[in-house]
């Protein structure tokens, strides 16, 4: 597996914009929405992501609502495996199991659909345990992504590895995480 170049880091990080003060006074959001508009920057991100999980023989990729969307809809796609949404509470149709969860500015709760991953997470065509790669594009506090590898669990299936674009280091998320940690780039 190639990694990332200094070049594409700084091709990556530099495409990414801070907005001061949003949502609340003292946040800085880190906006992907340059990093989606710059096809360069995009293209180097999803080679890599391809790139390392294509060995991981994944079975699905859960993407954490909404930009954990964009970036694990494009991975399932170049990896030919289904793409799973958890979603915030209310927007999911069908059954769904939910975890609570706090994040660096406020509350909310998390949802997947009970047979995402096959009945009892057990994947249709292998019968095993379904092999689940969960992405979002940033890891905070870690509250969200917690709460949603939980429902993967719950739902029966098995999270290998939680995949974030932007890693705030300095909250020392990934520390008390059960399962493996990836961040593409690390913001001290
Ligand atoms: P956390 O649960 O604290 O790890 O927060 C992660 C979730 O909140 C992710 O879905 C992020 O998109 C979002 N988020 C938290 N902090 C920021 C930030 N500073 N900039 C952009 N998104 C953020």
């Amino acid at each position: 597996m190639s990694g990332l170049t200094t070049e594409d880091r700084e091709i990556i990080l530099g495409s990414i914009r801070d907005i001061p003060d949003f949502p609340k006074p003292g946040i800085i959001f880190k906006d992907i929405t340059t990093l989606l508009s710059d096809p360069t920057a995009y293209k180097r991100l999803m080679d890599h992501l391809a790139d390392r999980y294509s060995g991981y023989e994944l079975d699905y990729i859960a993407g954490i609502d909404a930009r954990g969307f964009i970036f694990g809809a494009a991975l399932a796609d170049r990896l030919g495996v289904g793409f799973v949404p958890i979603r915030k509470k209310g927007k999911l149709p069908y059954t769904t199991v939910a975890e609570k969860y706090s994040l660096e500015y406020g509350f909310d709760e998390v949802e997947i659909h009970i047979d995402a991953f096959g009945d009892d997470g057990l994947h249709c065509i292998t019968g095993k345990k379904s092999r689940v790669l969960l992405i979002d594009d940033l890891i905070a506090t870690g509250g969200t992504a917690k709460a949603a590898a939980s429902l993967i669990d719950k739902v029966g299936a098995e999270c290998v590895e939680c995949c974030f674009i932007l890693e705030l280091s300095f909250l020392k998320a990934k520390d008390d995480f059960t399962v493996p940690v990836y961040s593409v780039l690390e913001i001290d």
